[in-house]
């Protein structure tokens, strides 16, 4: 029991402990020579802290969990920081209380692998279930350098995980618009909070285009649905592929694409730069402007989406290896 509780601190809690109390740590090889606060000495030196954070004073012999003691991280720490676990696909997961322990450290783990300071998420993205209960997030860090970091975290049993959601995936902004009987699809959360600040009942599968698949979109059932899409090869076919998942679902299925409106719109413009666009123009015009759009279902519906080839190697030239069938199995998993 002790020595499960010492593990769970880790050297640089230590290390900031031993500094608070004035043992002046220092480091030295891999760990690092303090003063001990065990007993009365005079010398710097006294306490070695290992790398792995065992530690034993060559003056009292205070071991591990005395100098912790002395030091209070044995009665404190470890009950903040041994949270529950949980199994999730045979791996453990920490267990957090609520959304904002999560965050806090998927926050701490974005920068720890950068080396920067860190700041908060950029764009917070919650999703929902039909009832309005908060099932997920989305955290977006954008870069000077142009990069940007996104994570997901959901609701498990009990708390929160650090773990993207599970399919059939809400529809984003799916309570909100629920009650409607006419609603938009658009690709990528940010047009659909550009739509949706206009007055425009709209979701967006989480992820945009890349997994339209992995949403739940029988909650369309009965409704007249349009989908905005934008007018590169990759916008018209998000068209497609979500034009196919719902055909049999919604009750009338319109494609629209935003240039009819306004033609200098970007190739890689979306709803969010038309609505930019047309700041000064009030929202029950834009929405206005937005429904006498031309319906473009036909021209989508022809496009034929070839499922992306799994990465393809040319193997004519390499011997033949056989795999078992266990082999075969650990690579589908
Ligand atoms: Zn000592």
């Amino acid at each position: 029991m002790a020595n499960e509780s010492q593990n769970s601190i880790s050297t640089s809690d230590i290390v900031a402990a031993l500094r608070q109390h004035g043992c002046d740590p220092q480091s030295d090889g891999d760990g690092y020579r303090a003063k001990c606060p065990c007993h009365d000495g005079k010398s710097n030196n006294s306490l070695a802290i290992s790398a792995d954070g065992k530690m034993y004073c060559h003056s009292c012999a205070a071991n591990t969990g005395d100098v912790l003691k002395a030091i209070r991280l044995a009665d404190d720490r470890p009950r903040q920081s041994r949270k529950p676990k949980v199994t999730i696909d045979g791996k453990p997961v920490t267990l957090n209380a609520d959304e904002q322990s999560v965050i806090d450290g998927v926050t701490w783990s974005v920068f720890q692998k950068l080396g920067t300071e860190q700041w908060p998420s950029d764009r917070v993205r919650r999703y929902h279930d039909a009832n309005g209960q908060h099932l997920a997030t989305v955290l977006l860090w954008k870069f000077e350098n142009g990069d940007k970091e996104t994570r997901q975290i959901r609701r498990h049993e009990g708390g929160w995980i650090s773990k993207g959601m599970v399919s059939p995936r809400p529809l984003y902004h799916l309570p909100d618009v629920m009650a409607a009987s006419d609603i938009v699809i658009c690709e990528g959360e940010r047009s659909a909070d550009a739509l949706h600040d206009i007055g425009i009942m709209v979701m967006t599968p989480t992820q945009g285009a890349k997994s339209p698949k992995k949403s739940d979109w029988s909650v369309l059932d009965g409704k007249a649905v349009t989908i905005s899409v934008y007018i590169d090869n990759a916008g018209r076919e998000f068209g497609k592929v979500v034009f196919d998942l719902i055909r049999d679902i919604a009750v009338d299925v319109r494609v629209v694409e935003l240039k009819d409106d306004w033609p200098e719109l970007p190739e890689k413009g979306d709803a969010a730069d038309w609505v930019e666009q047309f700041a000064d123009v009030n929202s029950g015009e834009l929405r206005k402007r937005f429904d006498a759009l031309p319906d473009h279902r036909e021209d989508i519906d022809a496009i034929v989406v070839k499922e992306k080839p799994r990465r393809q190697i040319d193997t004519s030239g390499l011997p033949k290896i056989e795999l078992t069938l266990n082999e075969k199995r650990l690579m589908i998993e």
